[in-house]
């Protein structure tokens, strides 16, 4: 790798937005308190927008998706309850299995369908009867966007309807949430209706350094609130980070089709080299790289400033420090790679 070349073009995730001049300048000017005492006017002012604009009584700011969703899962669910939830969902596989491991709470992972999300039937199977053999099955887990993939808004309808008939409550990942609105030009509430509870990651593609925001009921939020602080995300002049929160709703939401825009034209342009490439819903292009080329071409686009997360199923990733001229200039440190024709 040559170290001489800065990585100007980062393919490898929306979280390595760095934080634009104007929300370093909101960060910098953000009135604070300690959020602990519930003094920190920014971090209310963030917490009342998010709970407005999707359409719940409260919410509450975490320095981490990963722990507004543990902290949701404990507010839902007890020692020794079951949460449904997708066999390679995010607070399944890429949480450390942190729900079983910290809030003795049992997942039952289940298989995915093509679109995101889990079968209707699949669920109902899962549901352990009142049995003294059984965990309490509490909980249906979906996440949205799943893979970059938006879950069709009728299967969420159906299977959030059909969780609450069966007894059991209804928890969002929705980490990406937002690209999936712009994506369907679908609205905040409209897209999670049917969820007791969401988490929404600012510090992807909506570009903050940090923060997530759980939404749910006065009494969900309390009760996350206190696990929260046992997790060790009490942060106390978090106003700074509210304020690139705040920041990112105002003008970070709508630039979310640019990226989605990006991401077809990459799609298209590895297409034409003939690779096998899935057609992006958002803002993640997934291509497939045969097992001899993956070292070589990692090397070969690190030499010209293009770093990726490079396998046999590749994930790229546009986001708002990736413009469209970046995106040509990735297509062509892809083409330029001599190994294709081998
Ligand atoms: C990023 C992400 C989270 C939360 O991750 P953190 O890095 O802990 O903020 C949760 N779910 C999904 C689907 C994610 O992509």
């Amino acid at each position: 790798m040559n170290s001489n070349v800065p990585f100007s073009i980062d393919l490898r995730s929306d979280t390595v937005t760095g934080p634009s001049r104007g929300m370093r300048a909101a960060m910098a000017e953000a009135e604070v308190g300690d959020d602990v005492y519930g003094d920190d006017p920014t971090v209310n002012r963030l917490q009342a927008v998010m709970a407005e604009r999707f359409g719940f009584e409260a919410s509450l700011f975490f320095p981490s998706g990963t722990q507004s969703n543990l902290a949701a899962l404990m507010a839902h669910c007890g020692r020794g309850d079951e949460y449904l939830v997708g066999q390679q969902a995010h607070t399944y596989k890429y949480e450390q299995g942190g729900a079983a491991v910290l809030a003795s709470i049992q997942p039952q992972p289940l298989e995915h369908e093509a679109h995101g999300g889990i079968a209707i039937e699949r669920i109902a199977a899962a549901i352990k009867p009142d049995d003294v053999h059984f965990a309490r099955t509490r909980l249906l887990a979906l996440e949205n966007t799943f893979a970059g993939r938006v879950l069709p808004a009728a299967y969420v309808l159906e299977a959030t309807a059909f969780a609450h008939a069966r007894g059991l409550r209804t928890h969002l990942d929705g980490a990406r949430i937002f690209n999936a609105i712009v994506k369907l030009r679908s609205d905040e509430r409209a897209a999670v209706s049917g969820f007791d509870s969401v988490s929404v990651c600012l510090s992807k593609g909506l570009g903050a350094p940090a923060g997530s925001v759980l939404l749910g009921s006065l009494p969900l939020i309390r009760d996350a609130r206190r696990w929260r602080k046992a997790l060790g995300g009490g942060m106390r002049q978090a106003g700074i980070l509210a304020a690139a929160g705040l920041y990112a709703l105002e003008y970070n939401v709508e630039r979310l089709a640019e990226d989605h825009e990006n991401a077809a034209i990459l799609a298209a342009g590895l297409r034409d080299l003939g690779l096998k490439v899935e057609l992006p819903q958002t803002n993640m292009v997934y291509v497939d790289i045969a097992a001899g080329h993956i070292d070589t071409l990692i090397e070969h686009l690190a030499a010209r400033g293009v770093r990726a997360s490079i396998g046999a199923h590749t994930r790229l990733v546009t986001h708002l420090d990736v413009t469209r001229a970046k995106i040509d200039l990735a297509l062509q440190a892809f083409r330029e790679y001599p190994g294709w024709s081998r």
